[in-house]
């Protein structure tokens, strides 16, 4: 070997180093992953979906004081935990996957419908970081759970067919003022209303008047036949407007997937396939699926509740050990999405170290704004854990800081568990577009981030 070969790190995409039958597998792992997408267009989808799943592979609800192997436990139908135990004890240490299944969206508020010039109209409030131009015009298709007034839970999906929903934006034609505005300023929280009906209720004696809101009644009466609700039970209701369409290739060559809520449904994917897939594990093996990342990891289905705790400390003491013992041992990869470096804005990001597109999983040692501020910053000893494991497994990773120091910024689960003393590292798949209502990965990212997930459950 030349010096050359010895002194120098060169970076090279998973394509060039792909194992015999990896691309047909890696293909296979992306069909499997847009049907889950297509499944979990929000975070009770993403459970629900979850969960099908992981009773299929013979998990069950975590019944204490039952003996249990593989079972999951779950928050509101919004965070899931999902446990396969390992030859040894959990004082020994968990092998732990953290992943969010909360995408940005566009919530309704408390009391969203009401009628204006002719058209019936929700009022939202958006969730998560979204640059909200990218919200205007997109079809979009309302989900979520309404609690009628006798506590009945009815959910509420779109059908087969069914008609989207949209907010309206400016025409080129009119926008001159628009354009002239700020973007930050342009698009005010306020103006984000969807449009969702126009015309009024027939049933009512007489012809519509003016201020009558006869469209917001015809709105009112199709959503009473349809779910039993009225206007009362928005009080109890948790609804949302997500894009609207499935998953896809993308690329002539079909190298990629444009789907909606890939930050962090892809690590989230990933995580949960890794652990159902993981051969006799030693160490017992978590996958977490969080709730409320993009609002800061907050409530009880957020990755700073007790729930997870609960759970957990439960695992411990069925079998002798204390918690605070067994997180001090465990080892866990903080799954989340990084940027991809986009060549149509390259100025964002330092080129050497940013994710690329196709060569891997991005392995994140510190994440947060400004001078690392609100990163848990992983130790030199933890990435030399983390570069044995994954080398050790043949998985093609790289590693990289989101964009340029001082250009943004972003936070991730990972701090969560360095709370709780927990060793962690983020690790995720690189995504263009993110918080837009199609993100873009490399079907070979998706798969590998999967690789990277299976070597720390089989970890020995
Ligand atoms: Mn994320
Ligand atoms: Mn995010």
């Amino acid at each position: 070997m030349s010096k050359r070969d010895i002194l120098l790190r060169k970076p090279a995409p998973a394509y060039g180093r792909l194992r015999e039958g990896a691309w047909e597998r890696a293909e296979a792992f992306a069909e499997e992953y847009k049907a889950f997408l297509d499944a979990g267009k929000t975070e009770r989808n993403c459970v629900r979906e979850a969960v099908l799943q992981a009773e299929k592979r013979g998990y069950a609800r975590l019944a204490p004081g039952t003996a249990q192997t593989h079972f999951y436990a779950e928050r509101h139908g919004k965070a899931l935990i999902l446990v396969r135990t390992g030859t040894k004890p959990a004082a020994a240490g968990l092998r732990i996957v953290a992943a969010h299944i909360d995408s940005p969206r566009i919530d309704l508020k408390p009391y969203p419908l009401y009628e204006k010039d002719g058209f019936a109209l929700f009022k939202t409030h958006y969730y998560g970081g979204i640059k909200k131009y990218h919200w205007l015009t997109a079809p979009l298709e309302l989900r979520g759970v309404v609690y009628l007034r006798d506590g009945t839970a009815v959910s509420i999906a779109p059908a087969e067919n069914e008609p989207v929903l949209f907010i309206s934006d400016v025409l080129p034609h009119l926008g001159k003022e628009q354009e002239k505005k700020a973007v930050s300023e342009a698009f005010p929280g306020e103006s984000l209303n969807v449009t969702v009906g126009t015309v009024p209720d027939r049933e009512e004696a007489g012809g519509p008047a003016p201020g009558d809101e006869r469209i917001k009644l015809a709105v009112l009466s199709l959503l009473n036949r349809r779910y039993g609700m009225t206007e009362h039970d928005f009080q109890s209701a948790e609804l949302c407007l997500v894009p609207a369409g499935r998953a896809r290739d993308a690329g002539l060559d079909a190298s990629m997937i444009a789907a909606y809520g890939q930050d962090d449904r892809s690590c989230a994917y990933a995580a949960m396939r890794a652990l159902f897939d993981a051969p006799e594990p030693e160490y017992t093996g978590v996958c977490i699926l969080a709730d409320k990342e993009e609002i800061g990891s907050e409530g009880v289905t957020g990755m700073q509740s007790a729930f997870f705790d609960t759970v957990l400390e439960g695992v411990c003491l069925s079998q002798g050990g204390t918690l605070r013992e067994c997180y001090q041992n465990s080892f866990c990869f903080s799954g989340d999405v990084t940027n991809a470096f986009d060549p149509n804005f390259p100025d964002v990001s330092d080129p050497q170290n940013n994710a690329r597109l196709g060569y891997g999983p991005c392995v994140m040692k510190a994440t947060g704004r400004g001078g690392k501020s609100g990163s848990s910053d992983a130790s030199a000893e933890t990435m030399s854990r983390t570069r044995r494991l994954l080398d050790g497994a043949d998985v093609c990773w790289q590693m990289g800081e989101l964009g340029k120091v001082d250009a943004g910024g972003g936070g991730t689960v990972a701090k969560y568990l360095a709370m709780r003393n927990i060793e962690v590292v983020d690790v995720g798949v690189p995504v263009l577009n993110m918080h837009a209502p199609t993100e873009v990965t490399a079907k070979i990212d998706c798969f590998e981030t999967y690789r990277a997930f299976a070597a720390l459950y089989n970890d020995r």
